[in-house]
C-alpha cells in the first residue's frame, strides 16, 4: 500500500450542505453503457438516484448544484428527449427541485446561483422556474460548446429558456483566484473557502465536482464528484484505500460480511489489481481526461476527513440524512464506514462465484 497523498486545503470557513433527493432515477441502464470491463451475469448498472444539492455559506448566501431532471421531460431540448426513447432506460421524475424546495419553506429568490455540473438532462433540471435574480454558473468551455441553446441551435443539449434573461458565468480556472486543493484546480466560490469548484473534465466539457467544507477544527468536507465518476466503483478501490479483509454491509440488509479476498479473486478475473477500481468508464466526452479526473479524485477520496460521494450514488438513501436536514455531520454519525463499500453490495453473486457465473 502506497503512502496517503498530501491532499492540502487552506484554512476556511464551513458551509451547509443539504442533499436532495430529486424524486429522478434512472433504472436498466446497460452496465457496459458506462462501465468497463463486464461482470458476469450483471446486465444493468445498478439503480441510479439523481441529487441534488443545496449549499449554504456562513453568512447566509444559498446556490443549488445541480437540479437533477425537469418533471416535463418532453420540453428538453428535441435532440436529447427524442433519443431518450431509443436508449430502453426507465426513467422516473416526480417533481422539479424548486417543488421540493418550496414545500420545506424555501423559495426560489433565496438563491444566488445553480450551478450546472455539466449539460446533461439528468442534471440542468429547469432554471426557468426559477426567478432571473438566480445566476448560472457552468464550467470551462461550456459556452462555446452549447450555446445558443435550442431552438436558436437546434442541436443544443440545452434551452434557450434555460438562461435566457439570467446571468451566466464560465468559471475560469485560470483567473488569479483559483487554487490547486491535491492535483485539482479549484475556484473559492463564496470567497471565504467554504465551497471550492473543481476543475473536473473528461465525462463531458466542463464538468465541475464540487467540495464543501462541512466542519472547521478539525476540518471535514464532502466532495460531490456529480458525473465523474456514475458508481463509486470506479473510485474504489485505490491503491490509497484497499479492500478491507472484510466489507460490513448490514446497513443495506446483508448480515454476514462480505470477505474482501472474494473481491479480489472477482477482479482477477476480470484482469483488473487488487487495488484497481472496480471498474473504469466506457462513455466520456474525452476517455483519456475522465480516467485522469479519477485518479486526481482518488487522491481526495482517501483522506478520512473527505466523504466523496457522486451525484447517481445509491448508497447514500439507506444510511445518511437527506434534505432538508443538513449532511454536515457526516464523520460524528459514522456515515462514511457504512457507504464507502456499499457500490460492492450489488456485485455480491458475481465475487461468490469467483466473478464466472
Ligand atoms: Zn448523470
Amino acid at each position: 500500500m502506497h503512502g496517503i497523498p498530501q491532499f492540502e486545503v487552506p484554512a476556511g470557513a464551513a458551509a451547509t450542505v443539504k442533499i436532495i433527493d430529486t424524486t429522478s432515477s434512472l433504472n436498466l441502464v446497460p452496465l457496459g453503457r458506462l462501465l468497463e470491463p463486464p461482470v458476469h451475469n450483471v446486465n444493468h448498472v445498478p439503480f441510479l438516484p439523481v441529487y441534488s444539492y443545496y449549499i449554504e455559506s456562513s453568512d447566509g448566501r444559498k446556490v443549488l448544484f445541480d437540479l437533477g431532471t425537469r418533471k416535463d421531460m418532453h420540453n428538453l431540448s428535441p435532440s436529447v428527449y427524442n433519443r431518450l426513447p431509443t436508449t430502453g432506460w426507465e426513467l422516473r421524475v416526480e417533481k422539479n427541485v424548486i417543488e421540493i424546495l418550496e414545500e420545506s419553506g424555501y423559495q426560489g429568490s433565496n438563491f444566488e446561483a445553480i450551478i450546472w455540473s455539466h449539460q446533461h438532462w439528468d442534471h440542468i433540471g429547469d432554471p426557468s422556474t426559477f426567478p432571473d435574480s438566480v445566476k448560472l454558473v457552468v464550467g470551462p468551455g461550456f459556452k462555446d460548446a452549447y450555446l445558443p441553446g435550442y431552438p436558436e441551435r437546434a442541436d443544443s443539449p440545452i434551452l434557450e429558456t434555460d438562461y435566457r434573461g439570467r446571468e451566466m458565468i464560465e468559471i475560469d480556472f485560470s483567473e488569479s483566484h483559483t487554487l490547486t486543493l491535491g492535483r485539482l484546480p479549484a475556484h473559492d466560490y463564496f470567497g471565504d473557502g467554504s465551497f471550492y469548484l473543481l476543475n473536473c473534465p473528461g465525462h463531458a466539457i466542463g464538468h465541475l465536482s464540487a467540495l464543501v467544507r462541512t466542519s472547521t477544527n478539525p476540518d471535514t468536507f464532502i466532495l460531490l464528484a456529480a458525473d465523474a465518476v456514475h458508481d463509486m466503483g470506479e473510485i474504489r478501490p485505490s491503491e490509497y484505500l484497499p479492500l478491507p479483509k472484510e466489507i460490513d454491509l448490514h446497513h443495506y440488509g446483508y448480515p454476514a460480511p462480505c470477505p474482501g479476498h472474494l473481491v479480489e479473486m472477482f477482479q482477477d478475473s476480470r484482469g483488473r489489481e487488487p487495488m484497481q477500481p472496480l471498474f473504469i468508464p466506457s462513455t466520456a466526452e474525452s476517455l483519456s481526461t475522465a480516467r485522469a479526473t479519477i485518479s486526481k479524485l482518488q487522491e481526495a477520496d482517501c483522506q478520512d476527513n473527505i466523504l466523496a460521494i457522486c451525484g447517481h450514488d445509491n448508497a447514500l438513501a439507506e444510511v445518511i440524512d437527506l434534505f432538508p436536514k443538513s449532511a454536515n455531520h457526516w464523520k460524528a454519525k459514522g456515515w462514511s464506514g457504512r457507504i464507502h463499500w456499499a457500490f460492492l453490495r450489488f456485485y455480491i453473486p458475481a465475487f461468490l462465484s469467483g466473478g464466472r457465473g
